[in-house]
Formats: structure tokens, sequence, C-alpha cells
């Protein structure tokens, strides 16, 4: 059984004392949460909110990470620097990282790897644009992002990676994909990985990402092969997020 993981990118939102107010009022409405829960607040709010959910059930995450463990890298961030921090995950090749910010496969490989070395586990995303889906290209893209970016990671330690499939037209869209076209490509990510990684494929995490939202969480959470979500707008409000942590409640 794969415990399902939604995690909270609130990309550049919020300022220290909004996550802060955030983190309070939200850890009172998962503490019976079965799945896990994860937020990636800003850097800048990593330290304070981590205080504020010590002791919950809340895990942090940052939203990138350099693969160096220190050195002449202006503006980045250390995964030491991370595990000071208390972060559990961090979030690796966001689409808008590799299309605003220009960075490769092999990149994103770089800090998996890197992450996994000081045990900060890896969220790692992939996704086809709306162009390369309407030209077919979907599968071959997921197959390409993954193995750029998986290559460094040694089937030991494959089930500490959680992927995100994030379809770059379903991003901040409200276009979020159908459970059905989620659920095909989340299969096709589950055959690649057990094709690279064999039996620890069965214990992989595949989260969804693009606009989820409290009114369509369970319905994606309830195919076989979606096990969690990255979740951007939608967690940016205490209430919202916790209805998405707690999607079983709105299957009921
Ligand atoms: C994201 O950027 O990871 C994301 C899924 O955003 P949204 O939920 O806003 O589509």
């Amino acid at each position: 059984m794969r415990r399902p993981i939604l995690a909270a990118n609130w990309k550049m939102h919020k300022t220290i004392a909004e996550a802060v107010a955030f983190a309070e009022a939200f850890r009172p409405l998962v503490a019976d949460a079965a799945a896990e829960i994860v937020l990636a607040p800003p850097f800048t709010a990593l330290a304070a909110v981590g205080r504020a959910l010590a002791g919950s059930n809340v895990k942090l995450a940052a939203q990138n990470v350099h693969p160096e463990k220190q050195g002449a890298f202006t503006g980045e961030i250390a995964p030491p620097m991370l595990v000071e921090l208390g972060c559990a995950y961090a979030i690796v090749g966001h689409s808008e990282r590799r299309a605003l910010f220009g960075e490769s496969s092999a990149f994103v490989a770089q800090k998996a790897a890197a992450l996994l070395a000081h045990d900060v586990l890896p969220i790692v995303c992939v996704g086809e644009t709306l162009a390369e889906r309407e030209a077919g290209r979907t599968f071959e893209i997921l197959e390409s992002q993954l193995m750029g970016s998986l290559v460094e990671v040694p089937p030991t330690r494959a089930a500490d990676v959680v992927i995100a499939y994030e379809p770059v037209w379903a991003i901040g869209t409200g276009k979020t994909a159908t459970p059905g076209i989620a659920q095909e490509a989340h299969a096709m990510i589950r055959a690649w990985l057990d094709k690279r990684f064999g039996a620890a494929a069965q214990r992989m995490r595949i989260q969804y990402g693009g606009s989820v939202k409290p009114e369509n969480a369970a319905e994606l959470m309830a195919q076989p092969d979606i096990d969690g979500a990255l979740v951007g707008g939608a967690s940016l409000d205490p209430s919202s997020f916790a209805r998405i942590a707690k999607f079983e409640e709105n299957a009921k």
C-alpha cells in the first residue's frame, strides 16, 4: 500500500508572517489526516514554518535546491542547509524551473542525487506541454524527462523518490486533467519505473499536479496509480488545502 502524499507548492507566495499564520491555522485542521502532508513555502519562510509545525504531522519541503554542498553559487541553497531547516522533502524539476530558468533533466538528476545523499527526499516533477500532448508526444516526453531526471537514482533508493506528474497545460490554468487522462499518464510512468527500478516501482508514489481543488481531489486520488497531489493555487488557503489533504472525507 502506498500512503498518499499531498504537498503544497506555494511558489513565490507568502511572507514569513503569512506563512506562519497559515501553518498555525492549518495544523489542527489536518491533525487526524491519514495521508502524508507536506508544505513547501518559499526559502525565506522555511525556518519559521518549521517552528510553527513542530510536533505536528505536517512535514516541510523546499521548492528547489542546488546540487553542490557549498561554494560560489550566488543565490543558491545547498542540501545541508535544507537538512538544518528540517526539510523532509524538496521539489525538483518543476515545469516553471524547467521553462523559466532553463533547467535540464541532467541538472534535475544532480539535484535529486544530492538530496538523496542528504536524506532529503526528492519530489521530481515531469509533464508535457499542450503542444507536446496535441502532437501525440506525451509518453515520449515523459519517458525522456524520467530517464534524464532519475539517471542517478539507484534502485535501492527508488522508493524514496516521489514523482509528480504535472501536465504543463493544467498548471495554474484551472484545466484539470480528467481522472482518466491523469491515470493513463500515471500508468505509463509506473510502467517505465517498473522497467527502470523493478519491484521498487510499486512502492514509488506518483503525485498528480495541475489545478487540483477540494472538489476534484477525491476523484483523482481514487485512480489506482495516483498516490497524492502537488497543489499550487488551492494550497494557499488553509481550509482549501486541508480539504484536499483529507480528500477521503469528500469521497463519502
Ligand atoms: C504546481 O505548480 O505545482 C501546480 C500544480 O499548480 P496549480 O495547482 O495551481 O495548478
